[in-house]
């Protein structure tokens, strides 16, 4: 089956983000599609047109995020996220957003598409590197080098310390993961890659 009919049967030959059935299209989401079903999704020429030229952004247009973005499928997630943060200074899209839960590994792939779209300050080119300058990718796991005071949680996250399945953040300087069951923000220069 190609991908294109996988997408006409998942979201019944309609928009998966406005539910529009006109001039539906196959669209690879950046920044890094694997042009599976999995990392595409199929959008009608309007939401395409002002996804791909974001000048063109009409907010009202967007309201069909309030359904579309309780979607089970990451791909439509990830670009229902993308879209209302691309609208985030209107008060409807900031509750959204607010709203929506992504999975770790849904959120740090919303975000790799919003960093490429330069919109943020972060270089699109800087790789999240630990302690020896080993990249380090979302579900990695790493072990802590020096002691690490958390702040705000009331502990101290020792040397040595474990972190299982990580998550990057927009900050190539920093992850997330779990130490102590309390989700942090880690600096990856204190980090070993394990
Ligand atoms: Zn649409």
């Amino acid at each position: 089956m190609t991908v294109e009919q996988t997408l006409l049967d998942r979201s019944g030959a309609k928009c998966e983000l406005c539910t529009s059935t006109d001039n539906l299209a196959v669209y690879k989401i950046p920044p890094n599609s694997d042009e599976t079903a999995d990392q595409s999704i199929l959008l009608c020429d309007i939401c395409l047109g002002q996804i791909e030229n974001p000048e063109t952004l009409d907010a009202n247009h967007w309201h069909c995020l309030n359904d579309s973005m309780w979607t089970p499928v990451p791909a439509v997630q990830v670009m229902a996220y993308r879209q209302l943060n691309a609208m985030k200074t209107e008060g409807w899209a900031q509750d959204l957003l607010e709203m929506l839960y992504l999975e770790d590994d849904v959120k740090s792939w919303a975000e790799a598409g919003m960093a490429e779209s330069g919109d943020g300050i972060d270089n699109i080119d800087e790789t999240t590197l630990d302690s020896n300058g080993a990249t380090l990718n979302a579900g990695d796991t790493v072990t802590l080098i020096k002691d690490l005071v958390v702040k705000g949680a009331n502990f101290t996250a020792k040397r040595g310390t474990v972190v299982k399945n990580i998550s990057l953040t927009s900050n190539p300087k920093h992850i997330e993961g779990r130490v102590n069951g309390t989700r942090i923000v880690l600096v990856s220069a204190f980090l070993k890659k394990a």
